[in-house]
């Protein structure tokens, strides 16, 4: 499975899983260039940049897709880094682990309120 594939994939996952939690999700944009990892607006469209080949170290980097779409996701329901969107965001990650049948290892937790 190719890197953009296997973001197909996770797209599809996340807007199951978006569906599941009552999120309204309305889009996920795929970025090709660097810089911050992933956005998202609280109207609902999240901002992810895709690693494109398919090599080892890009092989990592999807996971962190998965980690970032996570995290967004949680930000539909919490604003902010508090213990409440932390708890959320893993729980999120975890059931996107699941429904990808890939282990995507939660973020460090980094509690600012
Ligand atoms: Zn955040």
């Amino acid at each position: 499975m190719t890197n953009s594939e296997l973001f197909n994939l996770m797209e599809k996952k996340a807007f199951e899983l978006a569906k599941d939690e009552g999120l309204a999700l309305k889009l996920i944009k795929r970025r090709p260039r660097a810089g911050t990892v992933g956005t998202c607006t609280y109207d609902g469209i999240i901002s992810i940049l895709i690693p494109s080949s398919p090599t080892m170290e890009e092989r990592v980097k999807i996971q962190e897709v998965g980690r970032t779409i996570a995290h967004e996701l949680a930000h539909l329901r919490h604003q902010g880094h508090g213990l409440n969107f932390w708890t959320y965001s893993m729980l999120l990650c975890m059931k996107l682990s699941i429904k990808l049948g890939i282990h995507i290892m939660p973020e460090k937790v980094m509690v600012s309120e």
